[in-house]
């Protein structure tokens, strides 16, 4: 037996025993690659049957391999620490940026504090761990298990935003077409109500502007007369005995009659001219850039055009001849004023023989 004597107080110590237990005491734990070689040669060393001498200075040695090796390990866990940590901040980042910059306006802050708040769980939960594992292989199963937890998440969260951006989207479309439809409502109503107001100020008969369409029109012509000062003609027109028509062919034909007139009356005028049935066989002209002999030139014009024209009534062919009064806008007149003297005018017109245009004094 190797015995080991030990003076004051004499002890012996079993050193077969003290060398088997160290060196068990290495396959307790694991160790590092880069002591292997060292623990290697002490272990050679414990097993060659050592002098006391060498015995002290394995032992010695021993310590010293079992102090770096702590120390190796300890640098080891703060290195892999402050990787994780800066790991942690990266993926934290991560977390915020999952989305990307063309998502960030759709994520909801709630969700995308949800995400923030489960990676920095994640992360710390990290942090913890490994600063408790004693190997890499713990430490790679952990972060590996941590990166795809973390992973799905992200995942979980874009396709969550993607359904969302889907249903935000199918709300916009369906909002547009709403929009469309009223945008069609809309129009459709201004056409009826252009329609109505078409329908207030046209003549249902002729179908020519009534007489509320023309106190419109001559309050905006005058206004431009005003301004402009340029010539402004008023012409009144009267269907020469109208009443013998209408009793001798009947209603029916006194109203064909005030149709044909109507479509007759606009054929020598101008786009600008503006012409409507102010009331019975009554019609007026508004000439505008229009001096009252070239209005008379106009009249006649129409005058004679309806002069040769007939209609046809309980199949005969009806002559009708019309008259007609001029007047044109002076310095200081008043609507009512021209209108008096073209009605004069049209007065003399008929008392003269019908059939005649005469312009006003
Ligand atoms: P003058 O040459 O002097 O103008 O004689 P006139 O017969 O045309 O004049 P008067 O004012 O005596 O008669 C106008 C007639 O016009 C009377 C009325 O019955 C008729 N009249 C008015 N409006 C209408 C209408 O919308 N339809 C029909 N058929 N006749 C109408
Ligand atoms: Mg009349
Ligand atoms: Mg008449």
């Amino acid at each position: 037996m190797n015995v080991f004597k030990k003076s004051a107080p004499e002890r012996i110590i079993k050193l077969d025993e003290v060398i088997l237990q160290l060196t068990q005491l290495f396959n307790v734990f694991v160790i590092p690659p880069a002591f292997e070689p060292q623990v290697l040669h002490l272990k050679s060393q414990l097993q060659s049957n050592p002098s006391a001498d060498l015995f002290k200075a394995i032992v010695n040695n021993y310590i010293q391999l079992l102090a770096d090796i702590k120390k190796h390990l300890h640098l080891e866990q703060q290195e892999t620490s402050q990787l994780l940590s800066s790991l942690s901040e990266q993926f934290t980042e991560l977390g915020l940026k999952a989305s990307g910059a063309s998502y960030a306006a759709q994520l909801s802050a709630q969700q995308r504090n949800l995400l923030d708040e489960s990676v920095s769980t994640q992360m710390s939960d990290l942090q913890k761990k490994s600063s408790e594992a004693t190997t890499l292989d713990t430490l790679k199963q952990l972060v590996t298990t941590r990166l795809v937890n973390i992973r799905n998440e992200i995942q979980v969260h874009l396709i969550n935003q993607e359904q969302q951006r889907q249903e935000t989207e199918k709300q916009l479309h369906e909002l547009t077409l709403k929009l469309k439809a009223l945008d069609a409502e809309s129009t459709e109503l201004k056409l009826k109500l252009s329609i109505a107001y078409n329908k207030a100020s046209r003549d249902t008969l002729t179908n020519l502007p009534n007489r509320r369409a023309y106190e419109e029109a001559i309050s905006i012509e005058i206004a431009r007369w005003q301004r402009y000062q340029s010539p402004l003609s008023l012409a009144i027109w009267d269907i020469d005995l109208f009443k013998k028509i209408n009793d001798t062919y009947g209603h029916k034909a006194g109203d064909h009659t005030l149709v044909h007139i109507a479509t007759l009356l606009p054929q020598h005028c101008r786009k600008t001219d503006f012409i409507a049935r102010f009331g019975g066989e009554e019609f007026v002209m508004l000439l505008p850039n229009t001096t009252e002999q070239s209005a008379l030139i106009l009249a006649n014009k129409i005058r004679k055009l309806i002069e040769q024209s007939s209609i046809s009534a309980s199949d005969e062919k009806i002559s009708i001849t019309i008259s007609c009064g001029i007047s044109q806008f002076h310095a200081n007149d008043t609507e009512e004023r021209v209108f008096e003297r073209a009605d004069k005018a049209l007065y003399h017109a008929k008392a003269n023989g019908r059939n005649q245009c005469i312009i006003a004094e």
